[in-house]
C-alpha cells in the first residue's frame, strides 16, 4: 500500500514557479509533471500519480481545503464536456509548443520569451530571471511555453477549487482523462 504524500508535496508546485523566476530554463523541470504520471500509469496499471503524489492536487487540497465557496459542481464539468474541451486545448497547446520550438531551432521564428495565459494572452508581467547564464533560444522558448501551460492550468484549477471543491480540476485534467480507461 503506497502512502499518500501529495499534500506534503504541495510545495513542489510553488517551487516550480519560483524556479522559473530564477531562470526560465529551469521550467523544463515541469516536463517531469507531464511524463511521470504516464510512466507510473504504465508501470503500475493504476493512476498512482494522481492518487498519491501529484503536487498540484496537494496544493489545491492544502489551500482550498479550508477556504472556498463549495458551490454545486456544474454539469459541464460532470458530464464530460469539460474533459473534452481541456483535452483539445492541451493537445493544441502541446502541438503549438512542439512546432514553435522546432521553428525556433531552425531559426525561422524568434523565441517567444514571455508567459502567456491560455496560449494567446500575454501576461503583462515579466519574470525576473535572477540568474543570468545563457542557454540556446529553443530552451528559452520551450521553458516559457511549459511555464505558461503550468501557470494557466494552476490558475484555472485554483478558480475551480475556490468555487467548487479543492480537486475539481482533477475531473477535467488531461492527465486524469488520458489515464482513465473510459474517456
Ligand atoms: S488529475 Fe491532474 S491535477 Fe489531479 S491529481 Fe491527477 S495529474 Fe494531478
Amino acid at each position: 500500500m503506497k502512502k499518500n504524500i501529495q499534500n506534503q508535496l504541495f510545495f513542489v508546485t510553488i517551487l516550480f514557479f519560483v524556479l522559473g523566476t530564477l531562470h526560465i530554463s529551469l521550467a523544463l523541470l515541469g516536463l517531469v509533471c507531464f511524463t511521470l504520471p504516464f510512466y507510473q500509469y504504465f508501470k503500475n496499471k493504476d493512476r498512482v500519480w494522481c492518487k498519491y503524489y501529484c503536487p498540484r492536487a496537494g496544493l489545491f487540497n492544502v489551500i482550498f481545503g479550508k477556504i472556498g465557496l463549495k458551490k454545486k459542481i456544474p454539469n459541464w464539468i460532470k458530464n464530460g464536456k469539460g474533459k473534452q474541451i481541456v483535452l483539445y486545448y492541451f493537445g493544441i497547446n502541446l502541438f503549438f509548443a512542439t512546432m514553435s520550438t522546432i521553428m525556433v531551432s531552425l531559426g525561422r521564428i524568434d523565441p517567444i520569451d514571455y508567459v502567456r495565459f491560455l496560449i494567446l494572452f500575454e501576461i503583462p508581467i515579466a519574470l525576473p530571471q535572477l540568474l543570468t547564464y545563457s542557454v540556446p533560444s529553443p530552451v528559452i522558448h520551450l521553458g516559457y511555453r511549459v511555464y505558461s501551460m503550468m501557470l494557466t492550468s494552476t490558475i484555472i484549477g485554483s478558480v475551480l477549487a475556490f468555487l467548487y471543491l479543492p480537486r475539481t480540476w482533477c475531473m477535467i485534467c488531461p492527465i486524469q482523462t488520458l489515464t482513465t480507461k473510459k474517456v
